[in-house]
């Protein structure tokens, strides 16, 4: 069987990459979605195991002590985080996980897993963005200040990224991410296994 594979994706606040996953997701089970460890507070509707693993900052740092974490990142205050060991199961089980998360963190997966594919979501442009994340209603005034400039920093490192896409018109983002991922399985190095396979029956 082929390896899955990692696929990152990053992009400012507000700028639809939630409603993006999601879509991505109904294509049956070729996909999973990664489920961070975070110390923010839970928003209204999130479940925890669900949206996120919502635990304290001491049980954070002791996941990281114990090599638990693929990467972790402080983001607005927050550490956020990817549990190592679910992404390795679904990558053996041939799954393409998805990883939705901030810009260093995306930066030290490449590091690590240079094969992993990264895709950051741009806004159109940054009225749409604020207006998108005023919109949502689910930060106060300063949450949303220091996330827009928070924004603008890391729209910076799209350049670094394998892939940019531009979240204008959603269905039409999701049709560009959907391409890169069939592409990027279809590559020679991911196909390896299936071709072994063929040759040995
Ligand atoms: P939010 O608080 O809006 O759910 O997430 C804030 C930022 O943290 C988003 O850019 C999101 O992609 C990122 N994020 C979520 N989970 C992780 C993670 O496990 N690691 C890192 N590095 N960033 C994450």
């Amino acid at each position: 069987m082929n390896k899955g594979i990692v696929i990152l994706i990053s992009g400012p606040s507000g700028v639809g990459k939630g409603t993006v996953v999601k879509e991505i997701l109904r294509d049956g089970d070729k996909y999973a979605l990664s489920i961070s460890a975070t110390t923010r507070n839970k928003r209204e509707g999130e479940v925890d195991g669900v949206s996120y693993f919502f635990i304290s900052k001491e049980e954070f740092r002791s996941r990281i002590e114990q090599g638990l974490m693929l990467e972790y990142a402080e983001y607005c205050g927050n550490f956020y985080g990817t549990p190592k060991a679910y992404v390795d199961e679904m990558v053996n089980k041939g799954k393409n996980i998805i990883l939705e998360i901030e810009v260093q963190g995306a930066e030290n997966v490449k590091r690590i897993m240079p094969e992993a594919v990264s895709i950051f979501v741009m806004p159109p442009d940054m009225n749409a963005l604020e207006s998108r994340l005023r919109s949502r209603g689910t930060e106060d005034e300063e949450t949303v200040r220091k996330r827009l400039d928070t924004a603008a920093v890391e729209m910076e490192k799209a350049v670094c990224y394998d892939y940019i896409v531009v979240n204008d018109r959603l269905e039409d983002c999701i049709d560009d991410i959907k391409s890169i991922i069939s592409a990027e399985s279809h590559k020679n190095i991911n196909m390896v296994n299936f071709v072994k396979g063929v040759l040995e029956k």
